[in-house]
């Protein structure tokens, strides 16, 4: 049997880019999570409604954990209003 030549299809190369998480101003999965270790903070970002926040940096925390942090801090607030 002859080799077949198998053509190669390069995998997407996956862009170690930032998860997005969703927005709970805009519903859309447009928001990153900049973690400034040094500062002990983390920002975040809806690049699409423009929100900004900033939270505090705890020891050992992954951007899911300030995303979820600000998530529920979010929800709270809408709630109590
Ligand atoms: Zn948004």
């Amino acid at each position: 049997m002859g080799r077949r030549k198998r053509r190669t299809t390069l995998p997407v190369r996956r862009r170690r880019r930032s998860a997005f998480f969703r927005c709970p101003v805009c519903q859309h999965n447009s928001i990153i999570v900049d973690i400034h270790e040094k500062e002990k903070k983390a920002l975040i970002k809806c690049f699409n409604c423009g929100l900004v926040e900033e939270m505090t940096l705890k020891s050992g925390d992954t951007k899911v954990d300030v995303y979820t942090r600000f998530f529920d801090a979010y929800i709270e607030r809408a709630e109590g209003d």
